[in-house]
C-alpha cells in the first residue's frame, strides 16, 4: 500500500492512495473515507506523529502530535504557511529522534511540502533541506520514516489536533526564516502602504476609475493600450494641449462645459445617438466604459464620435 518514492528513504502514499482520499472531498463520501483512513492508520504498525502549521492574521504556528501529547510554537510573523508546515515536521524529527520507537509515520496535510520532499534535490527551502539531513541522518540510525497526505478539515482526529493546537500556539521558538518568505512579507507590506497611500487621492481622476493598486490586464495592441491608459488618468491631446498652447480652457460649444474625457464619454447629449448605437444607453459611468475590462465598443464608439484621435 506505501510506495517507495526517493532516495532519501522516505515514502508517501502511492497515487492511488491519494486519489482515493481526495474523494473525500465528497461530503457523502467522507464518512465512509474517514473509517478507511483511520483502517490505514491503525493497521500500519508504526508511530504516528500528525503535524500541521497555520497562518492567520499576526499569527503563524505549528503543531505536532505524538503519543497523544501535543506540542506547538509559534513563528516569526514573516513565516509562510509553508514554512510553518515545513517547521512542524522538522520538529516532528526532533521528537523522533530522542524517542523509544523506532517506526514512524509522519502524517501532513500540506500537499506541497511533501512533493518538495519527494523531490528534494530540486529544493531551495532551508528548513527542507535541514528535513532531508535529520531523515537520513535518523535512518542511518535505524528509523524507519514513512510520510503520509492526510486531508485536513474533514475530522481525522490527528490532523484536528495537531491544526488547533497550531492555531493556538504562545510559545516562541528560535527559528531560521527563510529569504523568500522575508522577501514576501515585505513586498505585501510595501503593496499596502501603496495602497494606503492611494486610498486617501480621492480627488484623482484615475482613483476613481482604478481604487486597487492591483495590476490590469493589458491591452495586446500598445497604440490602444496608451489611449486607454490616458481616457484612465483623465489625460488627453484634445482635453489638456491648452497648458502647451498657453490658451484657455476648451468649452463644450453645445453645453458650455470644460471638455474632459468624462464629458465626452458619458455626459455630453451631442454624442447620446452614438452611445445608443455602440452601447444601447446613455447612462454611462467612466467604469462602465474604460475600467478593469473596457467595453468592446469603446474604440468603435470614440472613431464615431471623432474622439479617437484627439486622445
Ligand atoms: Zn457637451
Amino acid at each position: 500500500m506505501l510506495l517507495s518514492t526517493t532516495h532519501l528513504g522516505t515514502y508517501l502514499l502511492s497515487n492511488m492512495m491519494i486519489l482515493l482520499l481526495n474523494l473525500i472531498k465528497i461530503p457523502r463520501l467522507q464518512l465512509f473515507y474517514n473509517k478507511f483512513f483511520i483502517t490505514i492508520v491503525v493497521n500500519i504498525p508504526t508511530t504516528s506523529v500528525f503535524t500541521d502549521g497555520s497562518k492567520a492574521d499576526e499569527h503563524v504556528g505549528f503543531g505536532v502530535i505524538m503519543d497523544d501529547a501535543s506540542y506547538s510554537h509559534i513563528l516569526s510573523v514573516f513565516c509562510s504557511v509553508y514554512t510553518a508546515e515545513a517547521m512542524a515536521i522538522s520538529y516532528a524529527l526532533k521528537l523522533i529522534s530522542s524517542s523509544q520507537y523506532r517506526k514512524f509515520c509522519i502524517y501532513s496535510d500540506s500537499m506541497s511540502v511533501l512533493q518538495q520532499l519527494e523531490h528534494i534535490e530540486n529544493a531551495t527551502h532551508p528548513i527542507l533541506l535541514n528535513i532531508a539531513d535529520t531523515v537520513y541522518y535518523l535512518k542511518n540510525k535505524g528509523c524507519d520514516i514513512v510520510f503520509c497526505w492526510t486531508p485536513s478539515h474533514v475530522g481525522i482526529v490527528g490532523n484536528e489536533k495537531a491544526d488547533y493546537v497550531s492555531r493556538t500556539a504562545s510559545i516562541p521558538i528560535e527559528h531560521t526564516i527563510p529569504l523568500a518568505d522575508i522577501r514576501k512579507s515585505v513586498q505585501h507590506y510595501i503593496l499596502n502602504k501603496w495602497q494606503e497611500t492611494w486610498d486617501r487621492q480621492v480627488n484623482n481622476k484615475l482613483h476613481r476609475i482604478k481604487p486597487s493598486i492591483v495590476l490590469w490586464p493589458i491591452f495586446p495592441i500598445r497604440g490602444f493600450d496608451v489611449k486607454l491608459t490616458r481616457l484612465r488618468i483623465g489625460h488627453t491631446w484634445y482635453t489638456h494641449i491648452y497648458l502647451l498652447s498657453g490658451d484657455s480652457v476648451p468649452l463644450c460649444t453645445s453645453c458650455n462645459e470644460v471638455q474632459t474625457v468624462d464629458h465626452i464619454l458619458t455626459k455630453c447629449p451631442d454624442f447620446n445617438s452614438s452611445r445608443l448605437n455602440f452601447f444601447k444607453t446613455t447612462i454611462l459611468d467612466l467604469n462602465d466604459l474604460v475600467g478593469e475590462t473596457p467595453h468592446p465598443n469603446l474604440f468603435s464608439f470614440l472613431r464615431d464620435i471623432g474622439f479617437l484621435f484627439g486622445i
